[in-house]
Formats: structure tokens, C-alpha cells, sequence
């Protein structure tokens, strides 16, 4: 609790202890007159008489109080006469037709109510509505940025994702070519992958390049505390936007409104349906002439609702990557530009630095230009830049990635290897355009993508050599490691091989135990024989796996230099594979 929070509980318990008495004292003075003086109507008459009665209290009850010259007041009965206020307004009596509140109760009174309003107003305040937040409601903040400054030069590296976008900002400049085409733009863009990979700083690229505004909010500015705010504001946004016609909305941490909805009970899931209703709703709602584009960032795409990246949504997805060596190489020239430097090799320092995320690399030259700076050294060099290296490690929780130790590196580069090797050597026709050993989101420690040749029907021999490529990975770390150091790494690799093999041999009459019977048409039947069918997919991946290891053995050679590549470069695409194969 800070100094602010404790005066604030302060003046709650006195509020408190201040509404507790008032409302015993109004307790006790109501007790008092109930049991408060009776006199019979004739004694009342005769006060009347002698001129000793001040007020009359005429209410429509069985008594009525009457207040006398010092103060007191007792009740008597209502004698229900037609002309009763009119006597007594006759004998100079005043008449009034509330009831008397003496000083007594009316202090309780108002300390009670102005308790109750005190704590009311604290306790909002303590839940965290601000004033400013409840007048959000019809005041959302969010302004547009000019984006003059950014363009796709501030960007360096992730060239995919850029490559990705460049259509979006010629539709943006140009929104009539497109419509006058028939071409439906996406309306929405996805950026998926680790923090501080740039996704805030492409989407802004973007505007800039398109030279539209830039409107930015986050997914949590629109969860609230009351139902229906963040809806608003998502109506709000777009109005503003809409306003301006051609436009940039960035919606940071989307998964803040738009998480998948597990199953139910979670509290508040009521206003964050309603604001990924009104999100989707006013997408749908503005059309392609208009030249808005929402962009939406995340770490994980997996945990997002599909509702969110359906057709005419966010459909485009683009992912974010770490930068491997030579990209930051580039982030680290970009940062380091206009600061006066000395013998800084970058290249050294893109080396040193795997796994930096592009935020983790701006930090670290900023870490350096302020170390500098402190000493009034002339130049950034290399020791502000080892210092800064350091505090930049510290800075950074420990879990994170440059902690990857290089054995794991290693055992990546070389599992990576596997499946490139085994690529190369049993489907040459598939083009291997991409092999790294920088992690992605979706968890895979690195990745070997190859693009399948194009053909209609996958035969039997190309399905096994599918699952050879696959099995590679494995085969190589144990091949290398030793069987007794395989790693958890090729656990996707073996979901996707179960996968084929039980394909094979229950659905694409490729094997023995059932043959050309389909097991799904067969499942009425209450076939139950499951057990010759998983010997029968367990036999063929040993066996092509025990293959796979003879391939890689003949081609140690070629496995070593491709993993050690990787372990240099982080990512070999296609042209530096061709050139390690010829050298
Ligand atoms: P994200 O939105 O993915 O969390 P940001 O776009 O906010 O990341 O990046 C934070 C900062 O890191 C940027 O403002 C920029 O200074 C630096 N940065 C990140 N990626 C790059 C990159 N590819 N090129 C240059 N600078 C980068
Ligand atoms: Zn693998």
C-alpha cells in the first residue's frame, strides 16, 4: 500500500466510525420520542389556551407532536377535525404539516448522508475508476499521429514482413485502383510474435509509408470495469478514424479483448464479448473504397477467439520473427547511426547478441550512448558498449533467450541440419528455401521450410520420404548426442509423422493390417483390432527411421557444415545452402 492508499483507508475508518455513530444517535433519539411525552387532548387544549404552544404538527397519523414556547415537544391525539388548522391558526398558533426535526436528529442526519457519499466516492476511486475513466465513456483518448518520421527504413530486417505489407500501403495511397479492380484488401492485418520484434513500429511504417494517421490504442484500454465501456470506445475509434477518411488503427495486445472463450465462467467475460462484438461489428461495417486498415498485435495467435481471424477479419497473418544475425546486424547499424562512435565492430556485436529481440538491440545502444554520454567521452565505444551489454542481460528477465546456452544452439543447429540433409537428399524436388535456428512463436526451436513440389496426388513413396524428412531432425541429434541425449525438440516433428503413417495405413489403403478398408467406414462394425494397426505404423517409422540415420551418416560431412553454418549465421536461405553443397 503506498503513502496515498493509507491516508485514503484513513479517512475511510473515520467516515465509517462517523456513519455508526450518527445512526445510533438517530436511533436513540427516535427510541426517546417515541416514548416522548403524552398529553391528553383536553391538557393540549389547555396549553393552547394558555398560550404556551409554538408549532402544531398536523400529520395524517393517529398523533401529532406539538412543540411548545421552550422547546419541548410531546404528542397528543389527531383529533381528524375538518377545521382543526384553521382553529388553531385562529389562536395564533403556527401549523406545519411535516414533521419537526429537531437539532438533534437533523445533525445525525446530514454527518450519516455525507458519510455514506464519502465512502461511495472512495471506494470507486480505490477500485480504480477515476473520474477521468468514468467520463471515458464519451471521451476516448486517442489521437491521431503523423507518421512523416516512419517508413519502411526505420524498419530493419523482418524483410517477409515487410514484403508482406507493401500491397497494404499502395491500397492505403490508392484505395479506387483496388475497388475499381474488384479486389477485396483485407481489412484487418494480424502481427503475431515475441515482444519488442517491432510489430508497433511496422504498423506505424505503414501509416508513414502510406502517409495516412495513425491511430494506436491497446487491447486493455478497453477492458473495464463496467459493461459496456469498452464497446464504446471501440465505436469511438473508429468514428474518429472514419472521420479523417483514410487511416491506420493499431490495436496493441488484442488478445486483452479478443482471447479464445474457455468454455464460460470467467468474470467479465461479459464486457470483453461485447467489445469484440462491436470491434467485428465495425469492421464489417466500413467498406473497401475507404482506406482503413486495422492492424492488430500479439504475442501468441494461438490464444486468440477464430472469430478474430475469420475472412473479412483479421485474415492476414503475419509473423514477426527475432532477428537472426543479419538482421541484426542491420537494427544495430539503424540505432547506432548518428551517434558518434569509435571501433564499434558490428558485426562482432549482431554475433554477440542472439536471440535480442530488435527492442532488446535499441536498448542496448541506448544503454551504451548514456554510459558514454555520463563520462563525457567523445565517442560510444567498445567498453560503453560492453557495459551496456550487461545491463541490458540484467535488465531483461532471466528466462529469456540469449540465455540459451550454446549447447542448445548446438543441438538446434543441428537438428535443424537433420531436416534439411534428409531434404536435400530424399525429395531434391521440393525447394528448400529456408532453414534457421531462430525460435517462433508457436514454440518450434527453429524451422526448415520447404516448399513441397506441386502435384495433385501424394504417392505412397513421397508420403514415406515426407515422414523421413521429418524423422531427420531426431535422427541427427542422436546421431550426434548420443541416444541418451535426444531432446524433447522433435515432439511436433513425430505429431505430424503419427499423423501421416495412421493416414496411411487406415484411410489411403497404403498397408497391410487392413489393407484397402477405411477404418472410419468400418467403426460401426466395432472393429477393435487397433493394435495390429499402431504395430503396423510403429514398424514403418522405425524402419524409415533407421533409414534416415544411414542417410545422415553416409553425408556426415554435409551435416556438419550445414549445422555449423547455422550456428554462425542462424538462417541459411536457399542460395547459401546450393553454395555449401558445391563448396
Ligand atoms: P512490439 O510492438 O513488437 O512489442 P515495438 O515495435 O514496440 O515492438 O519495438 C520497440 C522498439 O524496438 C522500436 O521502437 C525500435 O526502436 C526497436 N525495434 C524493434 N524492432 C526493430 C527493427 N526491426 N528495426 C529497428 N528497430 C526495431
Ligand atoms: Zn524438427
Amino acid at each position: 500500500m503506498d503513502k496515498k492508499n493509507k491516508k485514503n483507508s484513513k479517512y475511510m475508518y473515520i467516515s465509517i466510525f462517523i456513519a455508526i455513530l450518527s445512526l445510533i444517535m438517530l436511533i436513540v433519539f427516535n427510541f426517546n420520542n417515541k416514548s416522548s411525552a403524552y398529553k391528553l387532548y383536553v391538557d393540549f387544549l389547555k396549553d393552547i389556551q394558555s398560550k404556551s404552544v409554538s408549532t402544531v404538527y398536523i400529520t395524517n397519523t393517529p398523533k401529532i407532536k406539538v412543540k411548545m414556547n421552550d422547546g419541548n415537544i410531546y404528542e397528543t391525539d389527531n383529533p381528524r377535525t375538518n377545521n382543526f388548522k384553521e382553529e388553531l391558526l385562529k389562536q395564533g398558533v403556527k401549523v406545519s404539516e411535516n414533521l419537526p426535526l429537531s437539532a438533534k436528529e437533523t445533525i445525525p442526519t446530514i454527518l450519516l448522508s455525507a458519510s455514506l457519499v464519502f465512502m461511495a466516492v472512495m471506494a470507486i476511486k480505490s477500485s480504480g475508476i477515476s473520474s477521468k475513466r468514468l467520463k471515458g465513456v464519451d471521451n476516448l483518448d486517442v489521437t491521431a499521429v503523423s507518421n512523416v518520421t516512419y517508413n519502411f527504413d526505420s524498419v530493419a530486417g523482418n524483410e517477409e514482413a515487410k514484403e508482406s505489407v507493401k500491397d497494404i500501403v499502395d491500397f492505403l495511397k490508392n484505395p479506387e485502383k483496388y475497388s475499381a479492380y474488384g479486389a477485396r484488401m483485407p481489412k484487418g492485418i494480424m502481427f503475431y510474435g515475441e515482444p519488442g520484434t517491432g510489430k508497433t513500429l511496422l504498423a506505424k511504417a505503414v501509416a508513414g509509408e502510406a502517409n495516412v494517421p495513425f491511430y494506436a490504442i491497446s487491447g486493455s484500454d478497453f477492458v473495464q470495469v463496467y459493461v459496456g465501456v469498452g464497446a464504446s470506445r471501440v465505436r469511438q475509434l473508429f468514428k474518429k478514424a472514419r472521420n479523417h477518411g483514410k487511416a491506420v488503427i493499431f490495436i496493441d495486445e488484442i488478445d486483452a479483448i479478443g482471447k479464445k472463450r474457455d468454455g464460460g465462467k470467467t468474470g467479465g467475460s461479459d464486457e470483453k464479448d461485447q467489445t469484440l462484438n462491436a470491434l467485428l461489428t465495425e469492421m464489417s461495417g466500413f467498406n473497401e473504397k475507404e482506406g482503413i486498415i486495422v492492424i492488430a498485435a500479439t504475442n501468441r495467435l494461438d490464444v486468440l477467439d477464430p472469430a478474430l481471424l475469420r475472412p473479412g477479419r483479421f485474415d492476414r497473418h503475419i509473423e514477426i520473427t527475432l532477428p537472426d544475425l543479419a538482421a541484426r546486424e542491420k537494427i544495430l547499424a539503424l540505432h547506432l547511426k548518428n551517434k558518434p562512435t569509435m571501433d564499434i565492430n558490428i558485426h562482432d556485436w549482431a554475433q554477440k547478441t542472439s536471440y535480442f529481440s530488435g527492442a532488446k538491440l535499441e536498448s542496448l545502444v541506448n544503454e551504451a550512448a548514456i554510459l558514454a554520454a555520463k563520462e563525457d567521452s567523445k565517442f560510444i565505444d567498445n567498453t560503453h558498449m560492453d557495459k551496456a551489454y550487461s545491463i541490458v542481460l540484467a535488465g531483461y528477465e532471466k528466462i529469456e533467450r540469449n540465455h540459451i546456452k550454446d549447447k542448445d544452439k548446438k543441438i538446434t543447429a543441428y537438428h535443424e541440419a537433420g531436416h534439411a540433409l534428409l531434404t536435400l537428399k530424399v525429395l531434391p524436388d521440393d525447394k528448400l528455401s529456408k532453414v534457421t535456428i531462430i525460435p517462433t512463436s508457436k514454440g518450434a526451436g527453429g524451422y526448415t521450410l520447404s516448399i513441397p513440389e506441386d502435384k495433385l496426388y501424394q504417392n505412397k513413396d513421397y508420403l514415406k520420404k515426407r515422414i523421413m524428412v521429418l524423422l531427420a531432425g531426431r535422427a541427427a541429434e542422436e546421431i550426434i548426442f548420443g541416444k541418451e541425449y535426444i531432446t524433447t525438440g522433435a515432439y511436433n516433428d513425430f505429431q505430424q509423422t503419427t499423423r501421416i503413417v495412421s493416414s496411411m495405413v487406415t484411410q489411403y489403403g497404403m498397408g497391410e493390417t487392413i489393407g484397402l478398408l477405411n477404418l472410419e467406414e468400418l467403426s460401426h462394425l466395432n472393429y477393435s483390432n487397433t493394435e495390429d494397426i499402431i504395430k503396423e505404423c510403429k514398424e514403418t517409422l522405425d524402419s524409415l527411421y533407421e533409414e534416415v540415420k544411414s542417410i545422415i551418416l553416409k553425408d556426415k560431412i554435409l551435416l556438419d557444415k550445414i549445422a555449423e553454418n547455422l550456428i554462425q549465421k542462424e538462417t541459411l536461405l536457399e542460395k547459401d545452402i546450393k553454395e555449401l553443397i558445391a563448396a
